[in-house]
């Protein structure tokens, strides 16, 4: 299978769903990160250019942790917004890269950009499926499953689905490491050291589920009916 994980910042599919990427990745799937924003309001001062290119050098990186082809829209961070230019932009990426499953952001995400990198997502599918709007390539002939990752720190998330992430917590980490900006910014601004946040995230909603460490997921209802449903890692019996 194809598997395309969608995100506004360079960081966000890795804080909410790396390890269910890692597992896929594991198993022999081929992997996708899409980054809508630039990223070129992540840090305290400096150049917006040259922030953006230290941010679209470590999305590289923790790309690479997992062989996963790399796409950066560059919309301006803070300004990310659902439009005929964004949802053409990103029908193209799904339909090169033609994912079966497709991961989100939750619609009630804490950031502007994460809710419309969401709308974006979801608006782009019947898009890409008709062929009579041209993009460099051809039309999707199915819609992927599609899956809304968590929330920020749970906030006003009840998922419904749960991956065992325990064996890919470590390969999750790398990749949030290779976002080393983020890190030294969060840790000033918010207090926040990073790793040690998304690994409080991941022990409980393992707790919830019965595992080690766990990523969750929604699944968003639409027609015609999101097949998602049968297509995550299995949890332990
Ligand atoms: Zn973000």
């Amino acid at each position: 299978m194809n598997v395309l994980a969608v995100g506004a910042h360079p960081d966000d599919v890795e804080i909410l769903c790396a390890g269910t990427l890692a597992r896929y990745r594991r198993t022999g799937h081929a992997v996708g990160i899409c980054v809508l924003t630039n990223g070129d309001l992540g840090a305290p001062d400096g150049e917006k250019v040259e922030i953006a290119a230290v941010r679209a050098r470590e999305a590289r990186r923790s790309a690479d942790v997992l062989d996963a082809r790399l796409f950066l829209l560059g919309e301006p961070d803070g300004f990310l917004f659902d439009s005929p230019e964004t949802r053409i932009a990103f029908a193209e990426v799904l339909r090169a890269f033609r994912p079966d499953i497709l991961f989100i952001p939750d619609p009630h995400d804490y950031h502007p950009d994460h809710r419309a990198a969401s709308a974006i997502a979801l608006n782009s599918l019947q898009l890409a499926a008709s062929p009579l709007q041209r993009t460099e390539s051809a039309a999707i002939e199915s819609l992927p499953a599609v899956f809304y990752m968590d929330t920020l720190a749970l906030v006003g998330a009840t998922p419904r689905r749960w991956v065992d992430i325990s064996e890919t917590l470590d390969t999750k980490l790398d990749m949030l490491r290779a976002h080393r900006s983020q890190n030294d910014w969060l840790r000033c601004t918010d207090g926040t050291d990073y790793l040690d946040y998304v690994v409080k995230q991941a022990r409980l909603r393992g707790l919830q589920c019965g595992t080690a460490a766990a990523e969750a997921f929604r699944v968003p209802e639409y027609f015609p009916i999101n097949h998602a449903a049968s297509t995550l890692p299995e949890l332990p019996a």
